[in-house]
């Protein structure tokens, strides 16, 4: 691996100010388009999740008193860290995770959006003054940081899942213990290297790597824990649910999603192609809004599935540093087993594909896939396949897709184009999810509140409501004010 500044990659766990690279069990990670081991972090456990702990406990004691000038400027140089260093992150985010590496950069880029948008948020942590129900009396209200936080992330997008959790939980003064994803540390851990070098004090920061089930245990049942925001699956999001309640912490929860993406009959096809193609095949269809089921109006139906099976058999698949490749690998042999399961399901029960094959059994690379004539029974239709597929269900009026795209218990994000201003809206009420495009295929942005319903989570990330989660209310009533 070339780096211009090789410190950034750490095989050891930052914890309390210190790099540790304990002599015991480590865990090998790979680069999923060649199967070589990259590196090694420490497999740690119960015990050093506890160190954490205390280590942010301790910190956060500091860094809440600290002006919230001070932690937008900490802020700040943490962002201009990572933009000056934007090649090296994008490096070691491409040979972990395997998306292209423009993509990587983009994701570097958004990442570090957050970290800016919370450096200036930081000093807006407005509080209130509301008019009192006495005459002698003054209500106040003011936000004060939560505390410790804990955070466990995934590994599809290894650096912005962290930085939309710590920017807004240090721009309020709280510290934080992260776990990422087995795949992919070595991001993470060189964000904190960095923010180390922006001037984060010890402990307020600390990342452990290592068994998921002992450390997750420890951030969901330690009292000095005051909050859990996890990113990930449903399923891994209800436990850590269950786990919490014994400490009734907070809780974050950014899920799963199944997201709808529709086209109606008065809609630009074209420009509803390339929406698919960012919503459905980003991160080679691995992202938690990614078009899902995409369903398509009788009418322009045929045009739109030769237009975007034209599009997607341009689509380069290959490792992420080759030139012109925009379909990296699939992380692991289980994703390729799970997009593998979804198609034939699908061709048994009736669908065509268009587009599309398992390009080699030893390697993680799917050509992406065009599926049609889908029906409701199939597989796709309810679950997230986390995969270069798209699957086009045929639909012939509004109030019936509309049907169709809530019935689901995920609710995150959806898409629809159409050139009708009234369906515009009326779709858009309609729609049981925490984010729409419309005429839009990309909708992450670190100013909107990002964030599901139903069985997608609970919160938001970015935006001032992605401060506010991180900020306990305190209302004061000043009494006695006429002696
Ligand atoms: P995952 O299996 O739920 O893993 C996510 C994280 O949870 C990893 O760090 C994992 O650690 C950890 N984990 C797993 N089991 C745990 C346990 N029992 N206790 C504590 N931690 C545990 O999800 P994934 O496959 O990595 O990510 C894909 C999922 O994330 C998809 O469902 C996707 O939709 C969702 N996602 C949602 C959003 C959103 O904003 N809503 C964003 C991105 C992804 P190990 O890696 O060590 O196992």
């Amino acid at each position: 691996m070339k780096l211009n500044y090789p410190e950034l990659f750490q095989q050891a766990c930052y914890i309390d100010g210190e790099w540790v690279a304990e002599n015991g069990e480590t865990k090998a990670v790979t680069n999923p388009s060649t199967g070589q081991v990259i590196g090694e972090v420490p497999f740690l456990g119960e015990e050093q999740a506890k160190q954490c702990v205390s280590a942010a406990q301790t910190a956060y004691e500091k860094w809440k008193k600290t002006t919230a000038n001070h932690r937008a400027d900490v802020l700040r140089r943490w962002y201009d860290l990572m933009i000056e260093h934007i090649d090296d992150l994008a490096t070691i985010l491409t040979l972990e995770q395997g998306k292209p590496f423009n993509e990587a950069k983009g994701e570097i880029t958004y990442a570090a959006s957050f970290v800016q948008w919370y450096s200036e948020e930081a000093r807006r942590a407005y509080g209130e003054i509301v008019p009192s129900h006495r005459e002698n009396g003054k209500i106040v209200v003011t936000k004060e940081p939560i505390g410790v936080v804990a955070a466990i992330t995934p590994w599809n997008f290894p650096a912005a899942m962290i930085t939309r959790k710590c920017a807004p939980a240090f721009a309020a003064g709280c510290s934080m213990v992260l776990k990422p994803a087995q795949e992919t540390p070595f991001t993470a851990l060189a964000l904190a290297k960095l923010a180390q070098e922006a001037g984060l004090p010890k402990g307020l920061f600390n990342v452990v790597t290592g068994d998921s089930y002992a450390i997750g245990d420890v951030f969901t049942k330690d009292k000095r824990v005051r909050k859990v925001s996890f990113t990930g699956s449903t399923n891994v999001g209800k436990i850590l649910m269950n786990q919490s309640a014994s400490t009734i912490k907070k809780l974050a929860l950014e899920l799963g999603g199944n997201a709808p993406f529709i086209v109606f009959e008065d809609a630009d096809i074209d420009a509803a192609v390339e929406g698919a193609m960012i919503a459905k095949f980003r991160n080679a269809g691995q992202t938690c809004v990614c078009a899902n089921r995409l369903f398509v109006h009788d009418a322009v139906y045929d045009e739109f599935a030769q237009k975007l099976a034209a599009r997607v058999m341009q689509l380069k698949v290959g490792d992420g540093f080759e030139d012109g490749v925009s379909i990296g690998p699939l992380i692991n042999q289980s994703s390729v087993a799970k997009v593998q399961e979804h198609v034939d399901d699908a061709v048994a029960r009736g669908a065509n594909i268009l587009c599309g094959g398992l390009l080699d059994e030893e390697k993680l690379f799917v050509a992406p896939y065009v599926l049609t004539e889908m029906n409701d029974d199939m597989l796709m239709a309810t679950e997230e396949t986390f995969g270069p597929v798209a699957p086009l269900f045929r639909f012939h009026d509004e109030q019936e897709v509309l049907e169709r795209a809530n019935d689901t218990e995920y609710g995150l994000a959806a898409y629809f184009y159409t050139q009708s201003l009234g369906r515009a809206w009326r779709v858009a009420d309609e729609l049981e999810v925490g984010m729409v495009g419309i005429n839009e295929g990309l909708i992450s942005t670190a100013a909107a509140p990002f964030g599901g319903v139903k069985e997608s989570g609970l919160g938001r990330e970015g935006s001032r409501h992605g401060m506010d989660e991180f900020l306990e209310l305190k209302y004061m009533l000043m009494g006695g004010l006429d002696r």
